[in-house]
């Protein structure tokens, strides 16, 4: 697979979309994504084909998601492919954890500081005013175990994981 339109197009066919995207909304994605390699895009695919039910609603989203999972178990990728070292956040993200009535829920944000991350679904917000409300999950690693988590959209308006 060298390139994102056949990942998509891998993607229809497993899903059986008998409608093509339109070009308009692929070259929309692509913009979205154009900073993942091409090497993460088949195990990429395979998470996506294993995970997912349905074919994505948010392609962007879900391509994004996936290739951090891929840098998570290839970590000697990581500085590689990070177009830019920020000291604030990785890859742009921003993960800030809160507890409400016993649930974990961690929500995701585009780094105000470096703005590389180009995802218009997460709010764009800094480390130092998201840690008065929220715990900003530091550069250095998560210190809570690995969560087992399933993504929504959040009545705020914006994607969370929550803790199983
Ligand atoms: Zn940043």
């Amino acid at each position: 697979m060298n390139s994102f339109s056949e990942a998509v197009e891998i993607l229809c066919e497993y899903y059986e979309r008998t409608k093509a995207p339109r070009d308009k909304s692929k070259e929309i994605w692509f913009e979205r994504i154009r900073q993942i390699p091409t090497e993460a895009l088949p195990s990429m695919i395979q998470e996506i084909e294993s995970q997912e039910e349905t074919f994505p609603k948010n392609i962007p989203n879900m391509f994004w998601r996936t290739y951090h999972a891929w840098l998570e178990k290839n970590p000697e990728k990581k500085a590689q492919h990070t177009s830019f070292d920020c000291p604030d956040c990785t890859d742009g993200l921003l993960f800030a954890r809160i507890i409400k009535c016993g649930t974990r829920y961690t929500y995701l944000f585009r780094c105000d500081r470096c703005k590389q991350n180009k995802i218009t679904a997460y709010p764009q917000a800094d480390r130092a005013t998201l840690s008065l409300t929220y715990n900003v999950i530091p550069k250095t690693g998560d210190s809570e175990p690995a969560p087992r988590y399933l993504w929504r959209e959040s009545s705020y308006g914006h994607n969370q994981h929550v803790v199983a």
